[in-house]
C-alpha cells in the first residue's frame, strides 16, 4: 500500500468510528454497541450496529459492514485512498504526497482533470461562431449570463474530433478519454467525441469535481438527452444534478424536478434547492442522499402522463425514508421551466405560491383516486372508500392517519368508526406482507453475498465456519493470535477467501504490527469488508479464546483430510454430492 503504515496507524488513533458514523446516522446506545437506521438500505427499525471497541459497523438487515474507512468508501462513493484523505482532513492530518497516485486513484484523478478541461472547452465554444446557436438557445430560454456561468453550461461542436484533439494536446491519453466516456472508439479504432452539436450541462459532485455531462440536442433528433455512462468517477444512480448547490440552500427542503433546464430555471428564479435525477427514475441511493440534507421533498414533475407515473414511483421510493413528501403540480400541463418563463417578472412569485399550496402525497393520491369514481353512486363510493382506506393504512404516523380518516368520513358522510376499521384491517395485512417481503429480501441478499465473496464455502461448510470463527477471534484477541502463529499457518485455511484474510493478518503479526479491521480495508473491496464484518458480528467474544482457537484449529485439521477445493476440482459430481450429503448429516 502506497500510504505509509505509520500514517494509517496515526490516523486510526485519531479517528473514532462512532464519531464518524454519527455524522451520517443518528446512533443510540444498545448494550455494548450503538444502533441506528442503516444508511445503506431503507428500514424502519434499527438493525445497523457500530462497535467503538472493535472498530467496525455491521447491518443485520442488508449485511453492509466494515471498518471506518469502508464506511466512508461506501457512503461517499470514494476509493480507498480518497477515503483516507477525507478522514485525514477530519483528523487535521495531511496524506503524504507520494501515497496518493496509485492505480485506480490515479485514473480517477485523471478523469476529474479531463472532465474539468472538457467543461472549460465546452463553455468557451459558446462564444465562438459555431457555438452561437447554442448560446442563442440558452438566452432564448431566458437564462442570464450569470446563470450560464454559474452552471458552467457549454456547447459540444458538431465536428467530432475537436474535444479529442484538444484533450490530446493537453496530454490526455486515448485510454483516459475512453475511461472518462468523453470519447467513443470508431470502427477503425480512432477516438471521436462522444457529444456533438449539443448544449452541455456539467454534472458536479458534492466536492466540486466535474464527474459527468448531460448533452441536450437543439433539434428534433433523438435522443433528446445524452448523458455520460457510468465511469470510475460517476454512478448515475447515486448522483443528482445541482446537489452541490442545493445541499447548502436546502434549509430542510429539496425540490425534485425532472430536467436540467427545470433545475436551472428554478435556481435562477431563487429556488436554489432544486435538483434533478440524471435521465433515470429516482433510485434508493438518491433518496438516501436527499435525506442527508433535508426532511422534506417537494416533487415537481411534468404534468403529462409519464410525469405523473414518475411521481407515483418517486413517492414509493421516498416514503420509506421517512421524508415528508409534498407534490407540486404545475397548472396547464407546463413544466416548471415553461411556467416560470411564461410569467415573466412574476415567474418567481407565482412559483412560490404554487410551492406554498402544494399538498402532501396522501392528499395528492386521494385526489387522483377520487377522480376515478362517481361518488353519488353507492357501489362506487364503497369501492373508493375501500381503496382510500388502503392508502391511509400505508401512513406510518397514527395522528396523520386519524386526520385523513376524520376528514374523509366527514366529506363522504360515513361513520368514522367504520372507516377506521377498514384502515386497521388493511394495516394488519400490509404489515404481515411487509415482514414477509423483508425477510425474503434479506435472505436472498445474504446468500448471494455469501456465494460471491467466498465461493468455496458451500464445498466445506464445517471448515469455512471454523475459519470464520478463527478470523473473528484473531481480530478481537490479538494476544491469542500471537500465541497461535506457530500452530496456524495460512495453508491450514481451506477456502481461498479466508486464507487470503489470514495471510494478511499473519504477515502483520510477524512484523509486530497491530491487527484491526481498518488494517484489512486497503486489501479488500467494500463487499469483501462487509463479509468480514459479518464474521465479527456473528461471533461474539470468547471467554477463553486460546482454548476456543485450539478447537477451531482441530476442526481445520480434520477437514483438511477430506474435501479440499483442489481435490474438489478433480472430483466428479457424484463424489461432491456424496460429500455434501455427509456434511449435511453431520450438521444435524
Ligand atoms: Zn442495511
Amino acid at each position: 500500500m502506497a500510504i505509509p503504515e505509520e500514517f494509517i496507524q496515526e490516523l486510526k488513533s485519531r479517528i473514532d468510528i462512532v464519531d464518524v458514523v454519527s455524522s451520517y446516522v443518528s446512533l443510540k446506545r444498545s448494550g455494548r454497541s450503538m444502533m441506528g437506521l442503516c444508511p445503506f438500505h431503507n428500514e424502519k427499525s434499527p438493525s445497523f450496529s457500530v462497535s467503538r471497541e472493535n472498530g467496525f459497523f455491521y447491518c443485520f438487515g442488508c449485511g453492509a459492514g466494515g471498518d471506518v474507512i469502508t464506511f466512508i468508501r461506501k457512503i461517499e462513493n470514494l476509493d480507498y485512498v480518497e477515503s483516507i484523505k477525507l478522514l485525514a482532513g477530519r483528523a487535521g492530518m495531511t496524506v503524504p504526497e507520494n501515497g496518493r497516485n496509485d492505480g485506480m486513484g490515479k485514473l480517477r484523478n485523471r478523469i476529474y482533470e479531463a472532465n474539468r478541461e472538457a467543461a472549460r472547452f465546452y463553455h468557451k465554444q459558446l462564444y465562438t461562431p459555431q457555438g452561437r446557436q447554442a448560446l442563442d438557445y440558452l438566452r432564448g430560454r431566458n437564462l442570464s449570463e450569470k446563470t450560464i456561468i454559474h452552471f458552467g453550461l457549454g456547447y459540444s461542436p458538431s465536428e467530432r474530433f475537436e474535444l479529442v484533439n484538444y484533450l490530446k494536446a493537453k496530454g490526455f491519453s486515448q485510454e483516459e478519454l475512453y475511461a472518462a466516456n468523453l470519447a467513443n472508439q470508431s470502427k477503425r479504432g480512432y477516438p471521436f467525441d462522444r457529444f456533438s452539436d449539443r448544449v452541455m450541462f456539467p454534472i458536479i459532485d458534492l466536492r466540486g469535481n466535474v464527474i459527468a455531462f448531460g448533452g441536450r440536442i437543439m433539434s428534433d433528433v433523438k435522443p433528446k438527452y445524452l448523458n455520460t455512462s457510468d465511469t470510475p468517477v460517476f454512478n448515475k444512480s447515486r448522483s443528482l444534478f445541482a446537489m452541490q448547490f442545493a445541499k447548502n440552500k436546502a434549509n430542510g427542503q429539496i425540490i425534485l424536478v425532472e430536467g436540467y433546464m427545470d433545475v436551472i430555471a428554478l435556481h435562477q428564479a431563487g429556488f436554489e434547492n432544486a435538483v434533478a435525477t440524471l435521465g433515470t427514475a429516482l433510485t434508493n441511493e438518491q433518496a438516501m442522499l436527499i435525506k442527508r440534507y433535508c426532511d422534506e421533498v417537494i416533487i415537481c414533475y411534468d404534468a403529462d402522463e409519464a410525469g405523473q407515473k414518475a411521481t407515483q414511483r418517486a413517492i414509493d421510493i421516498l416514503r420509506p425514508t421517512g421524508l415528508n413528501i409534498r407534490i407540486l403540480t404545475v397548472p396547464s400541463g407546463k413544466d416548471p421551466d415553461e411556467f416560470i418563463r411564461s410569467h415573466g417578472d412574476q415567474g418567481s412569485a407565482r412559483f412560490r405560491m404554487l410551492l406554498e399550496k402544494s399538498g402532501n402525497d396522501i392528499e395528492y393520491r386521494l385526489a387522483k383516486l377520487r377522480a376515478g369514481y362517481n361518488l353519488n353512486h353507492s357501489a362506487q363510493k364503497v369501492e373508493f372508500l375501500t381503496r382510500a382506506a388502503s392508502l391511509i393504512a400505508g401512513i406510518e404516523n397514527p395522528v396523520e392517519q386519524d386526520v385523513y380518516i376524520s376528514s374523509l368520513s366527514r366529506e363522504l358522510d360515513v361513520q368514522k368508526d367504520a372507516l377506521s376499521r377498514l384502515v386497521e384491517k388493511d394495516s394488519g395485512k400490509r404489515n404481515r406482507q411487509r415482514r414477509r417481503e423483508e425477510q425474503r429480501r434479506i435472505s436472498t441478499e445474504l446468500s448471494a453475498a455469501n456465494d460471491r465473496m467466498n465461493t468455496e464455502k458451500h464445498l466445506n461448510l464445517r471448515a469455512a465456519n471454523a475459519e470464520e470463527a478463527l478470523i473473528s477471534l484473531i481480530i478481537l484477541n490479538p494476544d491469542t493470535a500471537v500465541r497461535l502463529r506457530d500452530k496456524l499457518r495460512p495453508e491450514d485455511f481451506i477456502t481461498m477467501f479466508d486464507r487470503r484474510i489470514y495471510e494478511i493478518l499473519e504477515k502483520r503479526l510477524s512484523e509486530g504490527l497491530e491487527i484491526t479491521m481498518a488494517d484489512l480495508s486497503g486489501s479488500f473491496s467494500t463487499d469483501e469488508m462487509s463479509r468480514i464484518a459479518r464474521m465479527l458480528a456473528s461471533h461474539p467474544r470468547e471467554n477463553d479464546p486460546d482454548h476456543a482457537a485450539e478447537e477451531y484449529i482441530s476442526v481445520l485439521r480434520e477437514e483438511a483430510g477430506r474435501l479440499t477445493p483442489e481435490k474438489a476440482a478433480y472430483a466428479d459430481n457424484d463424489t461432491i454430492m456424496e460429500q455434501l450429503r455427509k456434511m449435511k448429516e453431520k450438521k444435524r
